[in-house]
């Protein structure tokens, strides 16, 4: 009973919030696209549905935090693919044993640090979406150093012993 009353109380609320939203905004209703400026009730005038006045997520806060996502995991991708060619090579004995195996160990390492920021990121995420532009641009960009250490690891080992 009780439960009942208050979800009508929060319909009523709802519908009193979208009336007063669209009193000077023009909107389109997501069903038929038509503009819903101005209704009177919580149903579209145009095709009848119901509607819903709701609180959604920044999306540009999201996008630094997907960008981060991308740019590790470039890093990763690519150290596995050539991680998979250098085990290939290692078992049918191509080339020099020692050099591919030292390759292997430096893309591995790849890996790994690569697996720990993705995880560090994703734990972060949160905290991320709190942050200003700036900082969060700041952040991202730290995050390129993730494939380049990776990259760095793989070149040291190939060129520079
Ligand atoms: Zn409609």
């Amino acid at each position: 009973m009780n439960e009942s009353k208050s979800q009508s109380d929060v319909r009523a609320t709802n519908s009193e919030g979208l009336t007063d939203y669209l009193r000077d905004r023009d909107r389109s209703c997501p069903q038929c696209e038509k503009n819903i400026r101005g209704i009177t009730s919580q149903c579209c005038p145009h095709c009848g549905i119901e509607l819903i006045l709701r609180i959604g997520l920044d999306q540009s806060n999201f996008t630094s935090f997907i960008a981060g996502i991308i740019i590790i995991t470039s890093g990763l991708g690519f150290s596995v693919f050539v991680l998979f060619l250098l085990i290939c090579a290692v078992l049918t004995s191509i080339g020099n044993i020692s050099q591919l195996q030292q390759l292997v160990v430096a893309l591995g390492l790849g890996i790994v640090i690569s697996l720990v920021a993705l995880l560090l990121w994703l734990r972060l995420g949160r905290w991320m979406r709190c942050q200003t532009k700036g900082r969060r641009r700041f952040i991202v960009a730290l995050s390129m150093l993730v494939p380049l250490t990776s990259l760095a690891l793989f070149l040291m080992v190939r060129y520079f012993r």
